[in-house]
């Protein structure tokens, strides 16, 4: 099955210019998605992991369904200020700006082997983010995996120290 025919692209959305990788396609259909699944799990067939980290918040749909197959706990990356225990957070920089994620200070152990999982890797800012999150708390990358990579943007090379694994990739932005 070729996944890239279940991601819909909306160009010039949510901005002029911007080519959105819609995965809500992929989702309505139990195959594709099923498909999509198979593949994540059998990226990570024999590594020995503990925990599987989601980014909010598409990387919740893709890393909770993962982290069930893989019966492993999953922890959330979240947005500033929808976490309700104690918190550490990271910075990142937006095209105007910053912006920040969080995690639970007692969701990841020293030692950890974790995998992170968004929908898309574009520039890498937030994927970089949750990681140092990771690391802050003892934490250790095994992989992170994408359903799909903008290879243009740059954001795998800048991640490649935590084997970037993805699915399908788009040319252009
Ligand atoms: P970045 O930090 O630049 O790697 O951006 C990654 C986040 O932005 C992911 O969580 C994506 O869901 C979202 N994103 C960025 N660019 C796109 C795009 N062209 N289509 C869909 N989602 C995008």
């Amino acid at each position: 099955m070729d996944l890239t025919q279940h991601i819909r692209t909306v160009p010039n959305w949510p901005k002029q210019g911007i080519m959105f990788r819609d995965i809500t396609s992929l989702l309505e259909n139990p195959d594709a998605f099923a498909h999509c699944m198979n593949l994540f799990v059998s990226k990570l067939n024999g590594k020995k992991l503990d925990k599987i980290v989601g980014i909010d918040s598409r990387g919740f749909i893709f890393g909770a369904a993962l982290a069930q197959r893989l019966h492993l706990p999953f922890v959330l990356v979240r947005k500033k200020g929808k976490l309700p225990g104690e918190t550490i957070s990271e910075e990142y920089a937006l095209e105007y700006g910053t912006d920040s994620v969080e995690m639970h200070r007692n969701s990841i152990s020293y030692g950890d082997k974790v995998v992170v999982v968004d929908d898309l890797i574009a520039t890498g800012g937030t994927c970089l983010a949750a990681c140092k999150l990771v690391e802050k708390l003892g934490g250790e990358i095994i992989h992170c995996g994408f359903v799909i990579d903008l290879p243009d943007l740059g954001g795998s090379k800048k991640i490649a120290e935590y084997n970037p694994f993805f699915l399908v990739e788009f040319e252009g932005e």
